[in-house]
């Protein structure tokens, strides 16, 4: 399976080069490629009343990526607060099942929290919601065991519990559908 990273403006490039190296060792018989730009954040993406970015535009966009590019998978990376309507915010989103997942670094970073950057902290929580929403791409749905890469994360606290691996049965679902 050929995913293709693609950063939207604002992204550290290590940041996408870190998940390029990691995402395969995590998710087998997949392959990382990079796009060659930044995209831009669509305009009508953002909400000045919420101060936040609408993620459902971002994903057409990213989903029109994938097929352009001809790729199996595209994971968008941004760098602004999204949502989609009747949550605060969201740490990513995806297609279940599709071609297409978003993630924002916004909520990743420890200085959101008042803490200070820790950019090994950031990459490992970037790689949790990367596979995460790669995992719905591939129809897995939400799983009630905490540790598991595939539990819902309503906060970062719930982000930072997970590991970035599946469990035993989300594994086994992965590898029938890879
Ligand atoms: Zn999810
Ligand atoms: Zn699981």
């Amino acid at each position: 399976m050929r995913i293709l990273l693609v950063p939207f403006e604002g992204v550290e490039e290590t940041i996408i080069e870190f998940l390029s190296l990691s995402i395969p060792s995590v998710l087998p018989k997949t392959s990382c490629e990079v796009a060659d730009e930044h995209l831009p954040i669509p305009r009508n993406a953002y909400n000045p009343r919420r101060r936040q970015y609408l993620s459902t535009p971002i994903l057409r966009e990213v989903y029109g990526y994938s097929l352009n590019k001809n790729v199996d998978r595209a994971l968008g990376v941004l760098n602004v607060d999204i949502y989609v309507p009747g949550l605060n915010f969201i740490f990513g989103e995806a297609q279940c099942p599709g071609r297409a997942a978003v993630i924002s670094l916004f909520r990743l970073r420890p200085e959101f929290y008042g803490f200070k950057a820790d950019t090994k902290l950031l990459r490992l929580r970037a790689l949790k919601e990367a596979v995460h929403e790669l995992g719905h791409t591939l129809g897995l749905r939400h799983c009630s065991n905490p540790r598991c890469v595939m539990a819902f994360s309503l906060h970062i606290g719930m982000t930072d519990a997970k590991d970035y691996n599946f469990c035993q049965k989300c594994r086994n679902m992965i590898e029938e559908r890879l």
